[in-house]
């Protein structure tokens, strides 16, 4: 089958797979003394052998990007900080009464919304406030998303002081008139210079984020970007395709649907990404994400070590992911727990003293097998079958498996599976072979829930 064919055949609405089962198959309500009791034990079981890794949502932005499918607040008013952090710091003590020993943090993950919204002071005030309750390992991961509009030379050092080596920018594209269209006028100079600060102050790791399938681009446009973003030589790139969600970003609204690529033209946008990387020296790791031979993710990757979490990839192998803040997610590995995704209703749980988790799961053993089923597909590109597992492989994940191994995508039998060279721009797909939420529930809320795979 040609790559056309196949594009056409394999792009339909299907899961990025941070979670499994996927976020529709929570539960509402989640049952919070089941949530702090699962938390503690997992803690106690993990946290002086592999650590945890923390995540803070902060989610106010200056101005709308009309494509961003993230939890943000749009406002121009700072003094929203105080507040915001005075929150975070009530739900980090009530995480801390579940806690037995001090927390050994692995990584921290500052994530938004904007981080960079938030003052140098502010910032560093938080976290020194956070930081002083945990044992901090010297081999720790600490990486905030960076607005090449508004992070300053300040934020950069601040963060640095604080163990900070990472910072990941939102690039998206250089076009000017793409940026119109997507209310998110950022010049390259702009870009330039918060890169070449990073690497001034010391930062290890610079990720640009890029994204294909925005209204108006178009191949010339795009390696212009591509060229432009190679040249400053981030360590890693996330080439992320535009998930066009109408139905729940309202911003996408706002776009006139002729202007976005079609399939076809998007898969292109993203080959020429693939081909370009590949010649610039990346090495491609794994759902749509490309890093510099030195980079950790692309030594992780070689030495079988990814992850893949809320946070996207990761090097660091923790349990537990505690996170903090409006619309954040936890993850135990046997349980995840989302907090309230509405600033109001945050402020309101946390100032009653009560835990802001609304949304949920608790994973049951074929879950977390399953879960592992993805996980290895996703960072490890195979995956061996557990043989009590069989009846069910054949009955759900097999008819699929034959369909992809016939299209050259997998190469699998009853003891496991691999990816092939062409199978890796359809790892989405694949993974959803294992999702038997999927197909148990066929036709429901996937399909009206999720982007399209290319
Ligand atoms: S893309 Fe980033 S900066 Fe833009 S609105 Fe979304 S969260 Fe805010």
């Amino acid at each position: 089958m040609s790559d056309i064919s196949l594009v056409n055949k394999y792009n339909v609405a299907v899961p990025r797979y941070t979670s499994y089962p996927t976020v529709p198959n929570w539960k509402e309500n989640i049952d919070v003394h089941r949530w702090k009791e699962t938390f503690r034990q997992q803690f106690e079981i993990t946290n002086l052998t592999d650590g945890i890794s923390l995540y803070f949502h902060l989610p106010f932005c200056e101005s709308l990007c009309t494509y961003c499918g993230c939890n943000k607040k749009i406002t121009t008013n700072h003094s929203v900080e105080s507040e915001y952090i005075t929150a975070l710091l009530k739900e980090w003590k009530m995480y801390l009464e579940l806690m037995p020993q001090k927390p050994v943090v692995r990584e921290i993950h500052l994530g938004g919304g904007t981080p960079t919204f938030f003052s140098p002071e502010h910032l560093r005030s938080f976290l020194s406030t956070i930081l002083a309750d945990c044992i901090v390992p010297d081999d720790h991961d600490f990486s905030l998303e960076g607005h090449p509009n508004n992070t300053t030379r300040q934020h950069l050092q601040t963060l640095f002081d604080l163990g900070f080596r990472r910072v990941s920018y939102g690039v998206q594209d250089n076009n000017p008139e793409v940026q119109h269209v997507i209310n998110r006028i950022q010049p390259f100079e702009n870009v330039k210079n918060a890169t070449e600060m990073a690497r001034e102050i010391g930062y290890t790791s610079v990720n640009f984020d890029l994204i294909y399938g925005l209204p108006l681009q178009t191949l010339e446009r795009m390696r212009k970007t591509l060229e432009q973003s190679i040249s400053l030589r981030p360590d890693r790139v996330a080439f992320y395709s535009y998930a066009h969600v109408p139905w729940t970003s309202r911003g996408q609204r706002l776009f006139n649907e002729q202007d976005l690529p079609g399939s076809e033209e998007k898969m292109a946008l993203y080959l020429l990404g693939q081909e370009m990387f590949a010649q610039a020296g990346y090495e491609d790791v794994g759902m749509d994400h490309f890093a510099l031979t030195g980079d950790d993710l692309y030594i992780a990757w070689q030495e079988n070590r990814l992850h893949r979490n809320f946070m996207g990839y990761t090097t660091q192998h923790t349990k537990i992911l505690l996170g903090m803040g409006v619309s954040a997610i936890s993850d135990t590995g046997n349980a995840f727990a989302q907090n309230s995704k509405t600033i109001h209703d945050y402020y309101q749980f946390i100032g009653l003293g009560t835990m802001p988790v609304v949304k949920g799961y608790f994973l049951s053993e074929e879950d977390e097998a399953f879960r592992r089923y993805i996980l290895d597909i996703s960072c490890q590109g195979k995956t061996l079958f557990a043989p009590h597992h069989l009846t069910l492989l054949k009955q759900f994940t097999f008819p699929m498996l034959s369909d992809l191994a016939a299209d050259g995508l997998i190469i699998y039998d009853v003891s496991g599976l691999v990816v092939t060279s062409s199978g890796r721009n359809f790892i989405r797909n694949i993974c959803s072979a294992f999702d038997l939420y999927l197909h148990r529930d066929q036709d429901t809320k996937v399909n009206s829930t999720f982007s399209k795979a290319i």
